[in-house]
This record gives C-alpha cells, structure tokens and sequence, in this order.
C-alpha cells in the first residue's frame, strides 16, 4: 500500500499578508484604458463599481498587503487548506516524477473563490456599501460571494448565465441557501439584458452578458457595489494565500516544485498557486515551470492575440490589456463552465508575453480522462475545471519517465466536482465530445475586435 501523505499547517499559519506580483516584474502590465477616450484611466474611474480599498489594491506598487484581522478570522473556517502528496497517483502512473497537490475544494463553497470573495465582502461592508451584484456561469462564484455576503449581513443580487441556470439549479440553491437573490441572465431587469433579448428572445446567456446586466445595476445605485471573481489585479492578489502556504508544505516534504500547474479561467487559481513560487523565479532567479491549462474549446493564451479588450459583451468595462478571443466571442459549451470566458487578466497576459510563465491547452475528453484516473487513485472527485491541471499534471509525470528524470510537480487542485456529477455522466455516456477550434474559427472571432493594437 502507498503511504498516505499529507501536509497539515496550523492557523497560526494563515498567511499575514497578500503578496503582489506586480512588484517584482520586470514588465509592469499596461494601465486600463477608458472604454471611450482610449485614455489610461485613473482610481476614480472604478469607484463607481468597487470600494475604494479595494481600488487601491488593484494598482498597489507594495510588494505585500496586509490581509485585515476579520478576513484571517473567516479563513479560518477552511485555511490553511491541505496539500497531500499523491503517491497513489504516482504508483498508478509508474512515474519517478513526484506529484503533490493543494487541496482548495474544502472551503464552504467548494472551490478557491471563497479566498477573494471575503475579502471583497468585507471591504464593501467596511465602506458601507449595502447590497453587490455580480454574474456567475457554472455557479461556484456566485455561491462564493453569496457565503461571504451572507457573513457580513449584505444582500448579494447575481446573474446567472441562462443555460447554467437551468442546468444546474443545486448551484442556484446554494446561493439561495445563503440569502442571495439569483436571476437567469439575459434578464428584462437591465438595458443591457432587454438588449439581449429583443435580439435573441431565447438567448442562452453568457458571463458577457451577465457581467454587463452586473455592472449597469451597481453603476445605477450608490448603495450597491460590483464584484468580480477572478482577472483584476486584486483578485489574484487575495488568492495568493494557496501558494504561500504551499511554500510552507512544501519545505514540511523538504521539496520544492521544479512545475506548478494550474487550470486557467480568467487567472485567479493559477495566480494563487503560483505567484508566490514565481517570486524565487523573479528576485532569486530560480529555476521554476509554471503552466497555466485552458480547454482547447476557449484558447485565449495559446492561440488568442495580446490586446486591449472589453472584460463584458457590450463593451461597459474599461479596456484591459489581455490575451484575448474577443469580447463577443462565445465559446462552445463544454463542461468546464468556469474555463469558458474569452479573456486573462493583465497580469498574467504580460507574464506569459515576457515567456515567465507558459500556458498549455487540453481537450474535454482528456480531462475527464485525467479527473477519473485521480478520483480512483486518490479518492478526491475533481471538479472538470481542475481535471485541466490534472491532466497537465499527467503529462509532464509521464515526460519525466520517458525522460528518465524526477521531476516535483504541484497543481492546484482548485475545487471538488460535487455539484457537476452531470458532466461526468455526459463522460460516462460518451455524450462528450471533442473540441478544436479551427484556425478560421479563431481568425473570424479576433478579427472582431475594434480596440486599440498594442505596439510589439
Ligand atoms: C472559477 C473557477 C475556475 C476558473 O477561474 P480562475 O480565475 O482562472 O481560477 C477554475 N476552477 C474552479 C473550481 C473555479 O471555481
């Protein structure tokens, strides 16, 4: 029988502060442009949408952030998360490689989101905001922010992409569950959403459109602030919490990765594991792997253009420098719902522009793949969004013993799949289906895009 290994901190090691990746790149990501004038805009911008705090992290130059007492205090309920040692999977792939994960999928939620949606919650409270309003697709945001809003007494209002909506209504409840006021989204309660449905009445919705009918509502109201779960600079400044404390397991194993790999949404996951490790890379110059894993269905790192893009479908949002598909790109539905939005966020755009990080893209059937040889072997059912990091995480264990080399690798694995038991049995029946986007689909899709080129 393999041993059984597994990394357990206290809470005494709940990490103090967020760390800041902005600092320490030697390219610093290009500033948001106003979505009319095409000027970079200031703070004051946003202070419509989000509280001020909150503003400053987005474009803090301080190498760390005090993360507040209140916030560590609610960590507490899941942090520090455990990271484990996959030996079974080891075995199962005969693989000299060693693996180790990190453990997100205990929090209350169930998946990483929880680690920004407190601190966002908590901000907002702290300026006296009194209801936010966000999007969701797959629903593991939106339950995020609906347990963190519930926490600080705030009403939570959120869109969520029609099809998801109808799809999945456990992830509905949950948010239902903690307070929070959920609608299918394209929805007649915004300009934006009656848009949407005077063109297409049986529009399935996407998070574009969510984010838009999002933002109009908290642009509208002084009381109501807007909240996003991953691609802005605070976002993945709060996730970062998961790979301080995987440094910490990692020196408790006496190890230290050589590739981390993380599946890739908008950033935050892969952020969060990441960014701490990636500081020996960039101040100590060690050497370090760290991948980022998108589906091949929404390739925006490996096959989409640096630009400046919307973050919504019409085109609300400041304009951010990105890897992008395109605004109005709507991706195929496969079952990694929180894969499937068309851009990343700054940050790591530009890391992966300067080659300091890489990005890999993988099929559905692959992950599902990947995700059942890892439920088997370490018992863990993985959501399909982390299946594209376990499936990542295979293929460089199986490159090691081609390559006869131990290699340490460390994935995220960013949330369990209890909620998405119907996307396993979509695999299970062999409903699933491959997806490739051809190189036409990707031309016509950027060639969409009417923003500003930025020079090479
Ligand atoms: C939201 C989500 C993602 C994708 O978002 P990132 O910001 O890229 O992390 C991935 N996995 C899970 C479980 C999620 O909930």
């Amino acid at each position: 029988m393999p041993k059984q290994t597994k990394y357990v901190l206290s809470e005494r090691d709940i990490p103090e502060k967020w760390y800041n990746i902005t600092a320490d790149m030697p390219n610093k990501p290009l500033p948001p442009l106003h979505p009319a004038t095409h000027e970079p805009i200031g703070p004051e911008a946003l202070a419509p949408l989000f509280p001020m705090e909150l503003i400053k992290q987005e474009v803090t130059s301080e190498t760390w952030v005090e993360i507040p007492e209140e916030v560590r205090e609610i960590y507490k309920l899941w942090r520090p998360t455990p990271l484990y040692r996959a030996h079974r999977l080891e075995k199962a792939l005969d693989t000299p490689a060693k693996i180790y994960y990190k453990y997100e999928g205990v929090s209350p939620a169930g998946s990483h989101k929880p680690n920004t949606a407190v601190p966002q919650a908590y901000y907002n409270k702290q300026e006296g905001v009194k209801r936010i309003t966000t999007e969701t697709g797959a629903g593991q945001w939106g339950s995020a922010l609906a347990f963190a809003c519930n926490v600080f007494d705030m009403a939570c209002e959120i869109y969520m992409v029609k099809i998801s909506y109808e799809q999945k209504p456990y992830r509905k409840l949950m948010m239902n569950t903690w307070g929070a006021d959920v609608y299918p989204s394209p929805s007649d309660r915004t300009n934006a959403g009656r848009q949407i449905l005077a063109q297409d009445p049986d529009s399935p919705g996407s998070l574009g459109i969510a984010i838009s009918e999002a933002v109009e509502m908290a642009a509208m109201d002084p009381e109501t602030k807007y909240s996003l779960g991953s691609v802005l600079n605070h976002v993945l400044l709060h996730q970062t919490v998961i790979g301080q404390e995987a440094i910490k397991q990692m020196e408790m194993a006496g190890d230290f990765p050589d590739i981390v790999i993380a599946p890739f949404g908008g950033g935050s996951n892969f952020a969060g594991i990441s960014f701490p490790f990636l500081r020996y890379k960039l101040t100590e110059g060690k050497k370090l792997r760290a991948i980022a894993v998108e589906p091949t269905s929404c390739p925006k790192l490996t096959r989409g253009v640096f630009r400046y893009d919307f973050g919504d479908t019409i085109g609300m949002t400041p304009l951010l420098p990105m890897y992008t598909l395109g605004h109005t790109f709507v991706p195929a539905k496969i079952h990694a719902g929180g894969l499937r939005y068309h851009g990343a966020g700054a940050i790591v755009s530009q890391l992966l522009r300067d080659g300091i990080i890489e990005a890999q893209a993988v099929d559905q059937i692959d992950t599902f793949e990947a995700g059942l040889l890892f439920a088997r072997a370490e018992g863990i059912i993985p959501a399909p969004e982390a299946n594209h990091g376990i499936a990542a995480a295979i293929h460089e264990a199986m490159r090691a013993k081609e390559e006869g080399t131990s290699k340490t690798i460390l994935f995220n694995l960013c949330g369990h799949g209890h909620f998405d038991m119907a996307s396993y049995e979509a695999y299970f029946s062999g409903r699933l289906q491959r997806h490739e986007m051809s190189q036409e689909e990707i031309d016509a899709a950027v060639a969409l895009i009417d923003t500003p080129a930025i020079p090479a």
